[in-house]
This record gives structure tokens, sequence and C-alpha cells, in this order.
């Protein structure tokens, strides 16, 4: 059983000695438990959160523990009620060959799901994140104006063509020409505006002709400071992660943008709102995103690109893809 463990915590970028593998015996499942193969592993932003020895809404991963994530599985031998060897499960189970699992917190996909690693994306985490923060915070109107940054990724690509969905003017930001072709062209936004392009602001300003009523926050930085002075009165703000921040050691040196931001929110009448999407709306909303994606899927609304990673050993160097805007899609790791 191979398992890759928080071997020191990273100043800034994770590196060659932020993590390690380690080889152990396959564990035996015991009375109640089952043995519980990863199939495919997901790779997300938060993960480098979880690093860091800070406050937050989750515990740190501790030194020497398996770095945490949300895996699809296969029950390999199961003496838990419901689940029988051959069931797919979507399990929080971390960065690791096998695990056991008394059952609890784990969904049972069944023997033959399709398209099972989705449910570590469209399906499941990114694209609920997706649906809840713009719908439930955001609020889009027809004819209102929607942007969204880390568009080609899973949350922003979502959020982007559910905006289309009830009708309003997209736009997405991105890095470089491939993804934001890709934005434009297959997933159907108005505009992507790359947001390494030095009159960003200015590109940004003409493809938001009358302003920016829905601001979905996925990165921070520039694209934030680009968006504040676009904000129409009462705009919305579901702040989902600033991803161009989470490697940040510290307050960075520069202007202080803080006057900027709360006199626009005050003078705009912003609503401004974080979210964690595991505590932040009522349960019962979950199975509302489930039927509104199955619809969406169902008239082919949605378009959805994966990057499969070959291999647990080669996890580590493709979070940093995902923490560096290398990766393109939604990023899993296909272990088994
Ligand atoms: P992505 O796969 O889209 O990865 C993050 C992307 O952020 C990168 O690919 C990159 O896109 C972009 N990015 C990184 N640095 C910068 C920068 N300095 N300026 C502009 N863009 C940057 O991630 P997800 O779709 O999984 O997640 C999107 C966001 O949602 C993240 O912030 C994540 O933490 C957050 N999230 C929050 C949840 C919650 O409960 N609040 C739940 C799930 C996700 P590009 O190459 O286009 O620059």
């Amino acid at each position: 059983n191979r398992r890759i463990v928080l071997a020191e915590r990273p100043r800034g970028m994770p590196d060659d000695n932020t993590l390690r593998l380690e080889t152990s015996a396959v564990p035996e499942p015991g009375p109640g438990q089952m043995l519980v193969r990863t199939v495919y592993l997901s790779l997300d932003p938060y993960m480098r959160g979880r690093m860091n020895d800070a406050k937050s809404y989750a515990e740190p991963v501790k030194i020497g523990e398996e770095m945490t994530g949300q895996v699809v599985g296969e029950v390999i031998t199961s003496n838990v009620d419901g689940f029988a060897p051959g069931d797919m499960v979507l399990n929080g189970s971390g960065w690791q060959d096998y695990a056991l699992s008394d059952g609890e917190g784990v969904m049972n996909l069944g023997p033959d799901p399709e398209n099972p690693s989705w449910s570590l994306g469209l399906l499941g985490m990114p694209g609920y994140t997706a649906w809840a923060g713009l719908l439930l915070i955001g609020e889009p109107k027809e004819g209102e104006t929607v942007v969204v940054a880390a568009a080609s990724g899973p949350v922003g690509a979502t959020v982007g063509q559910i905006a289309k969905i009830k009708g309003c003017r997209v736009v997405g930001v991105a890095r470089g020409p491939e993804k934001c072709a890709h934005v434009v062209e297959n997933l159907g936004f108005d505009a992507c505006i790359d947001h390494r392009a030095e009159d960003f602001k200015e590109q940004l300003a003409a493809a938001c002709p009358d302003g920016i009523d829905v601001y979905f926050e996925n990165v921070g930085g520039k694209v934030l400071y680009g968006v504040l002075p676009l904000l129409n009165a009462f705009a919305r703000v579901p702040v989902c992660g600033v991803a161009g921040w989470y490697n940040l050691d510290g307050l960075p040196d520069g202007p202080d943008y803080g006057p900027m931001i709360m006199s626009t929110v005050l003078k705009m009448k912003v609503k401004l709102q974080g979210f964690i999407i595991f505590d932040s709306f009522p349960a019962s909303t979950y199975k509302d995103f489930r039927r509104d994606m199955k619809d969406w899927l169902d008239q082919g609304l949605i378009e959805y690109r994966e990057q499969v990673v070959e291999g647990l050993e080669n996890a580590p160097a493709a979070l940093n893809d995902v923490l560096e805007g290398r990766s393109f899609g939604k990023v899993v790791v296909r272990v088994g």
C-alpha cells in the first residue's frame, strides 16, 4: 500500500520536501469494515491550505499523516452492510492506494457508474460549489453580467455555464489563449480575458459594457482589482476561493487595496459573502443541485473537461500544476 504523507509544512509553493511516498502492508478489514482500493484521486486547490498549521474551516493535515482528498474507489472486501465487492464508492480516504472504512460518510455509486470520476468534479463537490455559490449567493438574473475567473477549471467552467443557462452575459478570466478559446468556443461564455495581458483591466472593462452584477470570486489579486471599479450597485460577490493567494507567505508588498475594497463594498452596496461548501447551505440543496445538473446534462447544456494524471507518484507535481494554473480542466489522478 503506497501513501503520500505530509513530510513538512511548505513556505510558498510545495516543493520536493513537502510530501513523501511511503509503503506499508495492505490493511486487513475487521468486523464492520471494508477495504477500498483507490481508482481516482481528486486534486483540488484547497489541499494547499490543509498543509498549513493555521486556523481554518478544517483541521490541518498532521506531519506524517496522508494528504487529505476525495477519491472514487472500488470495494475489494466488505463487512459493511450496503457495500459489496465491486461497488464503486465516493470516499474521503486521501492520497493512498487502499483504505479501510466503516462506511460512515461514504457514498455508494453502485457497481457500474457512468463516468465514475465525474463524482469528484461536475457531479460532486466542485459542481455543487459552483451551483450553490452562484445561484444561492450570486442570485443572477436574466440580462445581468456575471464574471468568473479560473474559468476553465471545474468550478469556474460550471459557474459560467449555469449563468448562461440563466440568461446572463458571462465573461470568464483565464490564463493564455488556449484556455480562453476553450471557454468561449466550447463552454459558450460571451468573452474570456487572459489575466496575464498587460491591458487586462481595459479588456475586462470593454467586455463588461454594462458593468458587473455578479463576480464569482475564485482567485483574488489582479482579477479582483480589475473587477472592483466595474461593480454595479447591489452587485453580489460570492467569495468561493482566492487561489492566486494560497501560496502567500505573509502579506505581499505593494499598495494597500483595503480602502478600495471596503469603499466599493460600501458605496456600491455590494453583497460580499464567503462560503464553505460543506456547511454553508441547507443539506437539502444538494439534491436540488443533482437534479438540475442531471437535467442540464441530459439537455446537452453543460460541457465538462477532465485531465487524467497517471499514477499516485505523480500527484504532488500535478497538485502544483493545479495551484499554478498549468492544469486544464478538472484534474484527477488514476491511482489503480
Ligand atoms: P482550478 O482547477 O480552477 O484551479 C485554480 C485556478 O486558479 C488555476 O487553474 C488558475 O487558473 C487560477 N489561478 C491561480 N492563480 C491565479 C492568479 N494569480 N490569478 C488568476 N488566476 C489564478 O480550481 P477549482 O475549480 O477546483 O476551484 C476554483 C476555486 O474555488 C479555488 O479558489 C478553490 O479553492 C475554490 N473552491 C472553494 C470551495 C468552497 O467551499 N468555498 C469548494 C471548491 C473550490 P488559470 O490557469 O486560468 O489562471
